[in-house]
């Protein structure tokens, strides 16, 4: 039997139109990519996304036309998520960290008719122009003062959507149109595209306002710093509209200068973004003895959250949760809520607990899956291949024909994790990053947090080295905090000190930076490429160069990796 409910679908003008008769007066606040600070209510907000809507109209966009986006977090991208989706067409966020090969595959591959773009971004966009098949029309973010002078001919959004009427009758359609899309970053291979839905991404935005998920609050002031150009910012454009909450853009300024001065500028008391950012926040708080007076919570995700950032956090009154998921799933998956009563334990506690990724949210099935295809059980033990279904998680790669889901319906994420009797997720790799040493999997996500407690470490990242007795034994790779001298020798026995013995590293070598990412996360693979003709020390005895850590690093910074600039090691 059916139920007699209205046909209504979920779209996201619902969320939009909620906003605006519930919440119009809330503001939204933007560190501008021109300079300054720009200050609006949500009502204003809606009325320029009537204008945008009618402007795109106006240059001919139809419902299903994709809408490339490069741009900064801002009060202009928010206007272009909404009025974008709500008139039916696609917002496509383009990650300008992809790099301008990339940029042009993912442009052309979503066939995008109009490229709206921050000025940061121009010369990228100068030196795409020719190479983009499908734009007809360009439009710099900003007003007619600011407009740079460009080879590319381009309209100017403020002059775009003046004068244009501040009233637009938004479409009805089905719930499964698309709505947005982004594509992933692509380490190896092309990147691909996942294309977004209205329900899709409405059901999303609701999971994460629940108080065990985000847990955001009307009486909070939110900084997303995860890009809206990655994940349409992990929905909290929607969720934060949806629950009426004050937002903080922080534009292009991501440098812990930037962010702590516009956290407490505007009393910011809850930030998300991925560990990179933390980590130099943190530097930068700690550098100038500072403190903050709101700030209260910060969801992390993107790699797994270092215990670093949970201490250093912790003794300035800020508390952490832990959210793991994919472009695919919308992309959050799990998130580590805190058990009535946790604050009231200990620090040394409630670490464990928070380097775990946390538990589903709803409408999200997990589960581990072994190499040869059995269900393993939930016993935080056997680890295995996670795989996931749920209403927010992709079924096909936006133009690819091949079927990625398992013949059962589920989604293999290509993490390696266990889930424990609780439903507790902990991730302990990436499938393709896992070592695999004597037949036992190593965890480089462990190595890795040990090795950034160490005070003078300020990146670590590990990867498996060939070796002919265990297959594999992990090399530590770390770069160091400014100015530091470090005894290396003494960081790799603290990093023992904190591990199992088959999870020591083998060596350890330091390199100026650790490359990250179009999302800031490590790039293994370019560590890998930079790293191919290393050999442990083990095997070096055998007639190799010296054994010693330091003297290794002394051996490799006068051989091997000149010409990568973020990797020229160093001579300590
Ligand atoms: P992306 O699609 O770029 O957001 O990357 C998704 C991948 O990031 C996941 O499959 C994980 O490998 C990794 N990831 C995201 N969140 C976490 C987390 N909290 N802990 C460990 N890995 C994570």
């Amino acid at each position: 039997m059916k139920g007699l409910m209205m046909d209504y679908q979920l779209l996201i003008k619902g969320i939009m139109n909620h906003a605006m008769r519930t919440f119009s007066d809330q503001e939204v606040v933007t560190r501008l990519v021109e300079g300054g600070i720009h200050r609006y209510t949500y009502g204003d907000s809606y009325k320029r996304m009537c204008q945008l809507a009618n402007a795109l109209k106006k240059m001919g966009v139809k419902q299903g036309d994709r809408v490339g986006v490069m741009g900064w977090n801002t009060h202009r991208q928010l206007e272009l998520y909404y009025a974008i989706s709500c008139m039916g067409a696609v917002c496509h966020t383009i990650n300008p960290r992809l790099g301008p090969e990339n940029a042009e595959y993912v442009i052309n591959h979503a066939g995008d008719s109009v490229m709206f773009y921050d000025t940061t971004f121009l010369p990228l966009i100068e030196a795409l122009a020719p190479k983009l098949k499908t734009v007809k029309k360009y439009c710099v973010l900003t007003d007619k003062a600011n407009n740079p002078t460009s080879k590319v001919k381009s309209l100017v959004y403020e002059d775009l959507i003046a004068g244009e009427s501040e009233d637009y009758n938004w479409p009805d359609f089905d719930e499964n149109t698309a709505c947005a899309m982004c594509y992933t970053s692509g380490t190896t291979g092309k990147p691909k595209g996942v294309l977004y839905s209205h329900r899709s991404t409405v059901i999303q935005a609701m999971v994460t306002s629940l108080p065990t998920s985000f847990g955001a609050e009307l009486s909070d002031v939110i900084l997303p710093v995860v890009p809206m150009f990655h994940v349409n910012a992990w929905n909290v454009p929607y969720s934060a509209l949806m629950g009426g909450i004050k937002l903080v853009f922080p534009g292009p300024g991501l440098d812990g200068a930037s962010l702590y001065e516009l956290m407490e500028s505007e009393k910011v008391t809850y930030a998300l973004g991925v560990p990179t950012v933390w980590l130099n926040l943190l530097n930068y708080v700690n550098d100038n003895n500072l403190s903050f007076s709101s700030m209260k919570y910060s969801l992390i995700g993107g790699s797994a959250l270092p215990e670093k950032i949970i201490r250093g956090f912790d003794k300035l009154g800020v508390r952490c949760r832990q959210g793991w998921g994919m472009t695919e799933m919308s992309p959050t998956g799990t998130t580590n809520f805190e058990p009535v009563g946790f604050y009231d334990l200990p620090i040394d506690e409630r670490i464990p607990y928070q380097l775990k990724q946390g538990k589903a949210l709803p409408f999200v099935d997990m589960r581990i899956m072994s190499d040869d295809g059995k269900v393993v059980p939930n016993d935080g033990e056997t680890s295995g291949n996670l795989q996931v279904r749920g209403p927010s998680v992709l079924s096909g790669y936006y133009n690819h024909s091949e079927n990625i889901l398992t013949r059962d319906g589920w989604f293999d994420t290509g993490d390696v994790a266990t889930i424990d009797e609780t439903g507790m997720l902990l991730i302990t790799d990436r499938a393709k990053d896992v070592i695999k040493s004597g037949g036992e999997w190593i965890s480089t996500i462990d190595i890795e947090n040990a090795a950034l407690s160490h005070p003078d470490v300020a990146q670590a990242a590990v990867i498996g080295m060939p070796h002919p007795k265990w297959d594999e034994r992990p090399l530590l790779i770390v770069q160091l905090n400014e100015g530091a001298a470090p005894d290396l020798a003494e960081i790799l026995q603290s990093v023992k000190d904190q591990l199992p013995k088959i999870s020591w590293p083998d060596d350890i070598q330091v390199v100026d930076e650790i490359p990250l990412g179009a999302t800031g996360k490590v790039l293994k693979t370019k560590l890998r490429e930079v790293f191919k003709d290393y050999v442990l020390p083990d095997l070096r005895a055998n007639g190799g160069p010296s054994t010693s850590a330091s003297a290794s690093v002394e051996g490799e910074a006068k051989g091997k990796s000149g010409g990568l600039p973020f990797l020229k090691r160093k001579g300590r």
